[in-house]
């Protein structure tokens, strides 16, 4: 039996919106090929502070509108309330039923809290659910490797824990590369009594310096051997991309073999790496 039938576990892609007309097409392209796989739904980020807010409407309209399931992500530091009361409002309207609930980070030089209320990713999971009761499952970040403004590793996931004690019903996780990382964390997780499932986001790796500088924006380590090899092809993208190929299908192969609940894809819009992924892993199409 393949890893998806039957288990229970959920797959999924994560999108953003693009800026252009052509960036729109080239997303419609990749979803079109990804949705025939069957994943449970699609992810679409959003700007903290609303800098997305249309062009994130725009994407999870169109998708909807293709009649697939949709998780659009609400990042709620620098908003009000009644700004995210109305977007909740708005996706009610299109039959939304999960969001991805986050802090979200404002450009530098706007302090956290800035002209907003909500400071942290629990405030704001605990205000739709007062707000809107059970209308959406409810997913939160978390870090393997921790959060790289967290003071310790420990009240982090004390912060971890709040989230899901305001009523969280599963996490993403930030792309990591070393499997250890997850497991200790979801250890960690069971031993303060945090059952939600986990799920591991997963980064293919098709380009070195990209991945090096969000690697180094959002804490999340690149392996040594990883990085020297990857540094080491240069030009040569076709070595780089069938080299980052194995270290991810061999990272999402332990994932799920130590029981991971699924798989959420960092798609970066583009279909061929998480379909690679998907179908070397053989996990079934719809
Ligand atoms: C799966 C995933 C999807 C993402 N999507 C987006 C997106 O669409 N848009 C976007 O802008 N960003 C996105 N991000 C990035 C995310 O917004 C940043 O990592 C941000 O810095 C933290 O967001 P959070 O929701 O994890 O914050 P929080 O859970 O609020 O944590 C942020 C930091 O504050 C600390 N903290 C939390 N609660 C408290 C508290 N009550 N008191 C004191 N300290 C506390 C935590 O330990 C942590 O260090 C995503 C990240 C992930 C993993």
């Amino acid at each position: 039996m393949s890893a998806k039938e039957g288990s229970g576990r959920s797959f999924s892609f994560e999108l953003f919106p693009p800026k252009t007309a052509e960036g729109m097409e080239k997303l419609k392209a990749a979803v079109i090929a990804l949705n025939a796989l069957g994943p449970e739904y699609f992810s679409v980020t959003y700007g903290a502070g609303g800098s997305t807010r249309e062009r994130t409407f725009e994407t999870v309209t169109w998708l909807r509108s293709q009649g697939i399931e949709t998780a659009p992500h609400l990042a709620c530091v620098g908003s009000r309330r009644t700004d995210i009361g109305q977007i909740l409002a708005h996706y009610r309207e299109q039959s939304i039923r999960r969001i991805v609930a986050l802090r979200g980070d404002l450009p530098s030089g706007m302090g956290v809290g800035a002209a907003g209320d909500f400071r942290y990713a629990n405030e704001l999971v605990e205000f739709i659910r007062v707000e809107q009761g059970d209308a959406f499952r409810i997913e939160v970040a978390a870090y393997p490797e921790y959060h790289p403004q967290a003071a310790n590793p420990a009240r982090d996931l004390e912060n971890f824990r709040r989230k899901v004690q305001a009523g969280a019903d599963g996490a993403i996780t930030q792309y990591f590369y070393n499997v250890d990382a997850y497991f200790g964390f979801v250890d960690r997780c069971r031993d303060l009594g945090i059952q939600i499932p986990i799920i591991p986001g997963i980064m293919p790796i098709t380009n070195y310096t990209q991945l090096a500088r969000f690697s180094d924006a959002c804490g999340a380590e690149i392996p040594r051997w990883v990085r020297r090899r990857l540094q080491g092809y240069g030009d040569d993208l076709d070595s780089l991309r069938a080299f980052g190929h194995e270290v991810v299908l061999r990272l999402c192969r332990h994932l799920l073999e130590g029981g991971a609940p699924g798989l959420h894809f960092y798609t970066m819009n583009q279909s061929g790496p998480s379909l690679r992924l998907w179908q070397d892993l053989g996990l079934p199409g719809d």
